[in-house]
């Protein structure tokens, strides 16, 4: 079953809810989802508390820095 995260698309119904993530994910903690429409894989907080997504790109995962509001 096709997982959708709430970057992909915030009108459509979602099941992985970023926002929701990213309050629980403690600090140098990630948790790992599979999002099928943006190969989104896993939030990660570090240890200052700046939140990161980790991003299936060409078979290796990249993180990218996101801001709380962006999610
Ligand atoms: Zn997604």
């Amino acid at each position: 079953m096709a997982e959708i995260c709430s970057q992909y698309n915030i009108t459509v119904d979602y099941d992985i809810d970023l926002h929701k993530l990213a309050l629980i994910v403690k600090e140098g903690h990630s948790i790992n989802f599979l999002c099928e429409g943006c190969n989104n894989r896993a939030i990660y907080k570090d240890e200052e508390g700046r939140l990161y997504i980790a991003k299936s790109e060409k078979g290796k995962i990249k993180l990218h820095p996101i801001n709380f509001d962006e999610l």
